[in-house]
């Protein structure tokens, strides 16, 4: 049976500060693979967090091999802000005035927009290094020691504006457990230079274990996707032998090959005439664009070949040049359906 050992530390920020971040380790009842969650370390990102404290309480007591260390809030006080990082060393009261807008989700009111180069404050960019960089840097360097180095497998828990959850995935060797976590779409993401190679999915994925990242759908609030997520670990653990339940997927799971963006040549409302993830032909309408001045169609968007329907706008009025939907190429990793978890390796 499942036992619990929760384990805290004290950290200090710069402006004196302190807090405790908390883990916990769950010991199955024989030896076998050992698993990292981790949530929180985004503080607009709230789903995981919550999420993981379920799995916490599910997996006390229940019967599988090996163990679980789950850390379910990183970054305690940025999710006290409801900000992406806590900014230690600025002036907190300039987020006093600040409101987040999706429609200017890049802003940043202390000037450090990802576009303008590396921002140290950003936890999951920590992950791993020689230099620490702040107290969020002692976090992952506690963590890193505690229960990502030699994990089996690591899941890292955030969240984006998506209609949909989705993977990001670091490394190849990751894509069929990805697969059966049961998001839609497992897309590629290239640590490009030395700041994102920080990240936690691609630094757990460079040591001899598996990792990628789940991204719930929802920034600054909840959208209840806590079936998908109890249902992921349970499959991901099935998959891994840790026990011997089936793993159920609802759908197909997909990794992303190309995607191609299709752009608005009007100004108008959209209409969508399909869902992220629906699958699509070439020359099929996927959205219109409505005039505002008429009841006239002014723009009939099709798939530009066959493939899923990728993320969408969160702009309700399309602007001529910018992306409306993208269509992705993919290749199925996993079919919907129930399977025992013994000799599924890959697509069936
Ligand atoms: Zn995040």
């Amino acid at each position: 049976m499942g036992t619990p050992q929760f384990v805290s530390r004290s950290f200090t920020c710069a402006q004196g500060r302190e807090f405790t971040v908390s883990y916990c380790r769950i010991q199955g009842s024989r030896p076998g693979p050992a698993v990292a969650l981790i949530a929180g370390q985004h503080g607009m990102e709230h789903i995981g967090p919550v999420l993981l404290k379920q799995i916490v309480a599910e997996l006390t007591g229940a019967d599988f091999a090996g163990s679980v260390s789950i850390c379910a809030c990183a970054n305690p006080l940025a999710l006290e802000l409801d900000y992406e990082f806590y900014p230690e060393n600025e002036d907190l009261s300039v987020l006093n005035d600040y409101f987040y807008s999706r429609f200017r989700h890049d802003y940043c009111p202390y000037g450090m927009e990802r576009a303008k180069g590396p921002n140290y404050y950003n936890m999951n960019r920590l992950w791993n290094r020689d230099t620490i960089h702040g107290v969020a840097g002692e976090i992952t360097h506690w963590l890193w020691d505690e229960m990502i180095e030699g994990a089996d497998l690591t899941v890292d828990f955030h969240s984006l504006q998506a209609d949909k959850p989705l993977i990001y995935n670091w490394h190849e060797e990751s894509v069929a457990l990805a697969g059966c976590f049961g998001a839609h779409a497992i897309y590629h993401v290239a640590a490009a230079d030395e700041f994102n190679q920080g990240n936690l999915g691609f630094q757990a994925g460079t040591q001899g274990g598996q990792a990628f990242c789940v991204e719930f759908s929802r920034q600054h609030e909840y959208r209840d996707e806590y079936a998908l997520g109890t249902q992921g670990i349970h499959n991901v653990m099935a998959a891994l032998g840790m026990t011997t339940r089936d793993i159920v997927l609802e759908h197909p799971t997909y990794e992303v090959i190309s995607s191609t963006p299709t752009e608005a040549t009007a100004i108008g409302h959209i209409r969508y005439l399909k869902h992220e993830y629906d699958p699509v032909s070439e020359g099929e309408p996927v959205f219109q664009i409505l005039s505002l001045e008429s009841f006239d169609v002014l723009q009939q968007g099709v798939a530009a070949h066959d493939g899923i329907v990728g993320r969408r706008t969160p702009k309700p009025i399309s602007r001529i040049g910018e992306s409306v939907l993208s269509v992705l190429k993919v290749q199925i990793i996993q079919q919907a359906g129930q399977y025992p978890q013994k000799g599924l390796t890959h697509a069936q």
